[in-house]
């Protein structure tokens, strides 16, 4: 008998770090050779575009993901649909370049929206600095933001406190757009209780923790397309769909806590993910040859032959799972997982 180990390369969702302060040496890092700099680019520009670039591309596959697969999901959250990021996440040594390259204000800033989301039909705009929100400011004096250390605490309270305005609905965020204040009403999406993160630290990794699906940059710099993108993202948010991590609970039904990186809760991941993927619009017929290239590029020790058995089979289990769903595309099935299996997934019509 042959006992096939499940592949150890990568994504193996190990419980998440503290999401990383931003340093220079990791900005450095990503300095993109295809990123056409200004007359006088500042010292970190490249890598603050890039850095742009892929948050860019997490926030939007994350978005799709999780709002459209609600139906499918027992615990929900509201969603703004962008990223805001606040001066203090960067070392004071690059505070300034980041200020100046983002056109940050001394607090929160937007940094992007997505596309068709509730901050973008809300009118708010990349640049734009939240001043309150509904009606509670929210901006401490610049002199005070100077000399604080790095630090995500500042960002992480803004989090909070939009998301307990968003999850009373309708929410009225105040910005300043140069120099004028605008109150904006930002109606909130429902998505699947799985936020999406992108980590600077370096490496090919992804990770869920019950809360986040979280990826570093460079495995999103890996992903060719955003179809591929969301196979990675899926596979995380699947493994938060199923509430995996024991931070989120027991699974029901389940003796062991964390199921994380055991086996069956890889296979049903793998699995669940496809169909996310589907109903998000996003290619699911990319994610065989997506495991199978990424098992021969990145799969570790033993596990980088592109012939072992853990990538081969898991590519393996990304074609049925794509022929399941082609067939219930072809019949008019609904796109819902085969459950029995899926204790976390609630049963949904569509
Ligand atoms: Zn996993």
């Amino acid at each position: 008998m042959i006992v096939v180990a499940w592949p150890s390369g990568a994504p193996i969702d190990r419980v998440r770090l503290r999401r990383p302060t931003i340093t220079a040496a990791l900005i450095t890092a990503l300095a993109s050779p295809t990123y056409a700099a200004g007359a006088n680019p500042g010292e970190w520009d490249q890598g603050f575009a890039e850095l742009l670039h892929q948050q860019a591309r997490v926030a939007s596959v994350g978005y799709r993901l999780t709002t459209a697969n609600r139906g499918l999901c027992d615990t929900l959250q509201p969603e703004a649909g962008w990223v805001v990021q606040d001066p203090t996440e960067y070392k004071p040594d690059m505070r300034s370049a980041a200020i100046r390259f983002f056109k940050m204000d001394s607090g929160y800033t937007v940094m992007l929206v997505v596309p068709d989301g509730p901050a973008a039909r809300a009118g708010v705009l990349a640049g734009d600095a939240i001043t309150a929100i509904d009606a509670r400011p929210v901006v401490e004096p610049a002199r005070a933001i100077a000399q604080q250390p790095a630090s995500t605490a500042r960002i992480d309270a803004f989090s909070a406190a939009m998301d307990a305005a968003m999850a009373r609905g309708r929410t009225i965020v105040s910005v300043n757009r140069g120099g004028k204040t605008l109150d904006l009403a930002l109606v909130p999406a429902i998505g699947c209780a799985s936020r999406t993160d992108l980590s600077l630290a370096p490496g090919f990794d992804s990770y869920a923790d019950g809360v986040a699906a979280t990826i570093t940059i460079d495995m999103v710099r890996y992903a060719r397309d955003d179809d591929e993108l969301a196979v990675v993202l899926g596979h995380e948010t699947a493994h938060n769909v199923h509430h995996d991590h024991p931070a989120a609970g027991l699974r029901k039904g389940r003796i062991e806590a964390g199921a994380v990186g055991t086996r069956e809760s890889e296979i049903e991941a793998d699995y669940t993910d496809l169909y996310l993927m589907a109903r998000a619009g996003y290619d699911y017929h990319k994610a065989a040859d997506f495991w199978r290239r990424f098992g021969r590029d990145h799969g570790l020790g033993i596990l980088a032959s592109p012939s072992h058995p853990g990538w081969t089979r898991r590519a393996r289990l990304a074609q049925a799972t794509a022929s399941e769903i082609d067939a219930k595309q072809a019949s008019g099935a609904p796109l819902v997982p085969n459950l029995g299996l899926f204790d976390g997934i609630r049963k949904a019509p569509h």
